[in-house]
């Protein structure tokens, strides 16, 4: 049994759910399996329990910050602090082929804005050597920009919030004035998507050069897993995903800062926009 206390946000399905699985499994001793929605939450809760497993519950709407603030205060009131952050909660656009402002909007919100909700009221009470993994994917590597400017920007050593700000700023305006040119993505379906990820690895890197207490926080993407996000559609089950976001807050050495994982648990070079495209549309078409 290990003496930790972990959370995973949007656990109640998909690879969070089965990522607490697994963090029970391999003896973490407190694991949290948040929610948003309380019934879904217990059901979930239940689904552990008849397992023999015994996952903590809390509720959590990442894009609200008092549902975020009195979570993370709940956790600090009843254990002190916390060693393990997972941020899984995420949405896709509906229309995966259009861009639609109306959709794009909530995307961002809930993969990007929500991360920093949850920095800000979280991150205070992570303990020494915490680790965080953010849960990004295929479609959050830089291959998938084209624009030379972002790329410069967002792959920059010394890249601020402000420029991921920007960044996410910029692709909604000119969705928003339809302004938008095809030519500054690799591709576009999901643009919402791969913009809210892309913004996602670049933060990791920006909150890694913040952070203190030698706590370590890194990027992941889990594969293309069949979940209610895919439709379904994927290669790998939400148990065969739940591995390497496992390994990553449990096994890698702490000294492992600011990377990007890939399901295979190896570490691949996020900054590199020339390598070929991560997160090609067409290998998802060929399961539909
Ligand atoms: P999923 O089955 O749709 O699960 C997403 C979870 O997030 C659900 O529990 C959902 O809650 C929750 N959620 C969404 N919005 C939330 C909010 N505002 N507050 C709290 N919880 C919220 O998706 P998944 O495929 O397991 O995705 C998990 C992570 O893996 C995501 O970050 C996704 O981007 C990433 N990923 C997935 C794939 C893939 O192929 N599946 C590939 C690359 C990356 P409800 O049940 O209430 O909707």
């Amino acid at each position: 049994m290990c003496d930790k206390v972990a959370l995973v946000t949007g656990s109640n399905q998909g690879i969070g759910f089965a990522i607490v699985e697994e963090l029970l499994k391999r003896g973490v001793k407190t694991v949290y399996l948040t929610a948003r929605n309380e019934q879904r939450g217990l059901e979930a809760i239940e689904k552990l329990k008849s397992k023999g497993l015994n996952p903590n519950f809390h509720l959590l709407e990442v894009t609200d910050s008092t549902s975020v603030k009195k979570c993370a205060d709940y956790v600090k009131t009843k254990h002190g602090g916390l060693d393990i952050l997972i941020n899984n909660a995420a949405v896709l656009p509906e229309h995966w082929e259009e861009i639609i402002y109306e959709e794009a909007v909530p995307v961002i919100t809930t993969n990007y804005h929500a991360i920093l909700t949850i920095q800000e009221h979280f991150f205070p009470i992570l303990n020494q050597d915490a680790r965080v993994l953010n849960i990004s994917s295929d479609l959050g590597h830089i291959s998938n920009l084209r624009n030379k400017n972002w790329i410069a920007r967002l792959t920059a050593k010394d890249v601020t919030k402000a420029d991921i700000d920007a960044f996410v700023n910029w692709f909604l305006d000119s969705v928003k004035t339809g302004t938008l040119k095809p030519e500054d993505f690799t591709q576009t379906q999901m643009l919402a998507y791969r913009v809210s990820k892309v913004a996602l690895c670049a933060l990791t890197i920006v909150q890694q050069g913040e952070i203190d207490r030698n706590i370590s926080i890194n990027s992941i993407h889990p594969g293309f897993v069949q979940t209610s996000m895919t439709r379904g559609l994927g290669v790998f089950t939400i148990e065969e995903a739940s591995k390497a976001p496992v390994y990553v807050v449990l096994d890698v050495d702490q000294s492992v800062k600011g990377q990007y994982f890939w399901y295979d648990k190896k570490i691949k070079d996020w900054r590199n926009p020339g390598i070929p495209l991560f997160g090609d549309f067409e290998t998802i078409r060929k399961y539909m």
